[in-house]
């Protein structure tokens, strides 16, 4: 058996085309692919406007720009992530506080973010990063509810859930991402993510004046937009009118991403198969299954278990070529963090939730016979 990994991209013939195409055409970056990528996605995710940029990281780092986050803004965000989610707020400066998770959704717990604002003095907190954790959405219609009532922003950390959703009080189902709720929302496109850039990100909003100033953000802050410009002294003429980085993704990762995008929802459907066939053969088991309860527009780029012995049962997995990993450490337990002030002990509920959680091996690709021989693998351990 070759090894099993818990996550991995997957390329086709069709992948391979397309980047070949645009690698011999005239543009590397920044060409007609890049815009057709961005039209593309944000037609799937059903948002107005989308920015494709280097990676995810790169994407929250320009939205924590994009909403001014400076020296003097305190944010709130969850400790069952990738660290990226709040360290978009540290490059700006800004304060993270963190509130704990609810242990049978893993997102962040509303009813703790709503504590820390009501015992805040008003206008402590300036905004909040949840994250579609393992591919569940949060409900930002709830969550969009208690920002107004404090006059928060948000930014939707949508890395695990393109294609995800969960539905309103109207019955609606709002897609990850759609910026209904969200000011900005950000994607990867990191190998293990579901749809494969290399590197690569996406940020999707409805706000025009937050798209402005992404576009403008992503390349060093320059434009050579005649409606921009302060003086014009010809054709070569540009200005860079704010800091900005080159954050800018590759006409060729583009093209990838786009062909990649043809079978996001198939990879979607693939997911949510292997999904039910985990659930169904661990019902019964001591290996705790998520989520809870049971939601239809999981997206599902983890599927975790929690068990009592999961050193153990890493290490027995691993032994057998499946490699499965653990998401995540908690943020405040990161010793840049303890060093930022957190404290074990803080969160207990992310602590209990790390000490057992497991992802298991999830990805379209992932064949019925290599799923059995994990199960397998798992209950005769
Ligand atoms: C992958 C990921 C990121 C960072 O994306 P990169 O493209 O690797 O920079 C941020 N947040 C979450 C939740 C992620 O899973």
């Amino acid at each position: 058996m070759k090894p099993i990994p818990y996550g991995r991209q997957h390329i086709t013939q069709e992948d391979l085309d397309a980047v070949n195409k645009t690698l011999l055409s005239d543009f590397l970056t920044q060409g007609p692919a890049i815009k057709e990528f961005e039209d593309q996605f944000a037609a799937y995710i059903g948002a107005r406007y989308a920015v494709a940029l280097a990676n995810g990281t790169a994407a929250l780092h320009l939205c924590a720009l994009a909403l001014d986050v400076n020296a003097n803004s305190t944010v709130i965000s969850t400790p069952i992530t990738f660290a990226a989610s709040s360290n978009c707020i540290r490059y700006c400066g800004g304060k993270v506080e963190l509130a704990d998770i609810d242990p049978n959704t893993l997102l962040i717990d509303m009813d703790a973010v709503e504590n820390m604002l009501e015992q805040a003095k008003p206008g402590t907190y300036t905004g909040i990063v949840p994250v579609d954790f393992a591919g569940r959405a949060v409900n930002l219609e709830k969550l969009r509810a208690i920002a107004d009532k404090y006059k928060l922003w948000i930014i939707e950390d949508a890395c695990h859930a393109p294609g995800g959703y969960f539905t309103d009080s109207k019955g609606i189902q709002q897609k990850c991402g759609n910026g209904q709720f969200a000011d900005l929302a950000i994607f990867s496109f990191h190998p293990v993510k579901h749809i494969a850039c290399g590197e690569g990100g996406m940020i999707t909003t409805n706000r025009k004046d937050l798209y402005d100033k992404l576009q403008l953000l992503r390349t060093h802050g320059i434009t050579k937009d005649p409606q921009l410009l302060h003086e014009n002294h010809g054709g070569w003429y540009y200005e860079m009118q704010e800091l900005g980085y080159n954050y800018r993704l590759t006409d060729f990762q583009a093209a990838l991403g786009s062909s990649q995008l043809k079978r996001a929802d198939e990879g979607l459907a693939r997911r949510k198969a292997i999904a039910a066939r985990y659930d169904e053969a661990f019902a019964g088991t001591a290996i705790r299954t998520y989520p809870v309860p049971a939601t239809e527009g999981h997206a599902y780029h983890l599927y975790v278990v929690h068990t009592q012995r999961r050193k153990e049962l890493y290490d027995h997995l691993r032994a057998n070529n499946i490699f499965a990993q653990v998401h995540y450490i908690p943020v405040h337990l990161q010793p840049y963090y303890q060093q930022q002030g957190f404290r074990k002990g803080q969160f207990p509920k992310a602590e209990a939730y790390y000490e057992g959680c497991l992802s298991l091996p999830m990805y379209p690709t992932l064949t019925d016979d290599e799923q059995e021989y994990v199960i397998k693998t798992i209950l005769t351990f």
